[in-house]
């Protein structure tokens, strides 16, 4: 069967509701679509106890032409035997020319798998796409620690791809999609996983792809109780703690809170910039950011170009100050 299309695994949460990062891969698979003749786009849905017309209707809406739902009950929680079988017999049963997967920690362990069962290639965690000579995927990821960006252009087919999260906009289209049906025979998967429990972290202020409102530091808040501001403004905010590569390599936050060009892209609706100069590999990351505000007391600092409300000022000053408003305007 001659490859045609392109599939995208459509990650659900716990409550069977669609990751961000899948609308955002649908609405670019439309514009790649485009420049590659007569393509289909298909996302792939593996769990439990799915709704198939909420689910087909909302994939479509982004960009879906078909929609494959695989749905039992051993599929409640993530299994990585189980999720990445099946997505792989979709792949053979339906074989795209392109698959791409959200670069979440489910979409990278399930690629992984993926690529190496289908004799593929995998270009991990890339920050563009497009189509470039013979109609093939062209991949741009960051490479030699975030130095340099590599073209990767894979000449295998299924040609695939994971994709950092908030990299590309989702847009919603007039569009249906319609259900493809397909049978996986589960019971033929040698289950090699037994889960035994799950704790999930809600609300976690490490969690920072998704945060609506983020408080980030830098070096300058990588002293005395610096961070502890920054933690006690979020957990007021109910925001997420983020912070620069500097912030990470001094032990202030973990890798997974770094922001930046060798970190996170993230998009919250408020970034909160405190004691951070605003070098360009930081820039990256929070371009798609909705309000940035920046707290430093370096007027010259090239973070302000970029903010929206710019306070010019001691954060071990500022941020106290900026604490007491928020409980002000709570008791309210
Ligand atoms: C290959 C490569 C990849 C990289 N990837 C990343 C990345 O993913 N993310 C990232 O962030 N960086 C990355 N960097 C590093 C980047 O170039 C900068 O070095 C880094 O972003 C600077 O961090 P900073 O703003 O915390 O520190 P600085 O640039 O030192 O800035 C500290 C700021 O704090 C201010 N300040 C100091 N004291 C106070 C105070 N009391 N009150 C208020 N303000 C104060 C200062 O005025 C200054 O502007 C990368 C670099 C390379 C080479």
């Amino acid at each position: 069967m001659e490859p045609n299309g392109i599939l995208i695994y459509a990650q659900t949460d716990d409550d069977n509701r669609i990751e961000p990062v899948v609308k955002e891969l649908l609405t670019k698979a439309c514009s790649l679509k485009e420049k590659i003749w007569n393509q289909r786009i298909m996302a792939c849905v593996i769990g439990e106890r799915i709704n198939y017309e909420e689910m087909i209707k909302e994939l479509g809406a982004y960009g879906a032409d078909e929609v494959i739902i695989v749905s039992d009950n051993r599929l409640k929680t993530y299994n990585k035997t189980y999720y990445s079988e099946i997505f792989t017999q979709i792949a053979k049963n339906h074989p795209p020319r392109i698959i791409l997967i959200g670069a979440t920690s489910q979409g990278k362990d399930i690629a992984a798998y993926v690529s190496t069962k289908l004799e593929t290639g995998l270009t991990a965690d890339c920050t563009d796409l497009d189509i470039g000579e013979a109609n093939l995927l062209l991949s741009t990821r960051p490479t030699f620690g975030g130095q340099l960006t590599a073209d990767i252009l894979c000449k295998t087919f299924p040609q695939m791809a994971t994709v950092q999260q908030n990299i590309f906009k989702a847009e919603k289209i007039d569009k249906t999609a319609v259900a493809k049906f397909d049978w996986i025979d589960i019971d033929k998967i040698e289950n090699k996983i037994e889960v035994i429990n799950r704790v999930v972290k809600k609300n976690s202020s490490e969690n920072i792809a998704n945060a609506d409102i983020i408080v980030a530091g830098g070096l300058g808040a990588c002293r005395d109780n610096g961070f502890a501001l920054i933690h006690e403004l979020a957990r007021k905010l109910n925001a997420s703690v983020a912070g620069t590569r500097v912030a990470f390599e001094k032990g202030y936050i973990l890798k997974s809170q770094q922001v930046g060009q060798s970190g996170k892209i993230v998009a919250p609706k408020v970034y909160i910039a405190v004691g951070i100069s605003g070098a360009d590999q930081q820039l990256v990351g929070i371009k798609n950011s909705g309000k940035i505000i920046v707290i430093n007391n370096d007027k010259n600092a090239p973070i302000f170009k970029y903010a929206d409300i710019g306070i010019v000022g001691d954060l071990f000053k500022v941020l106290p100050e900026l604490i007491k408003e928020v409980d002000k305007d709570k008791e309210v």
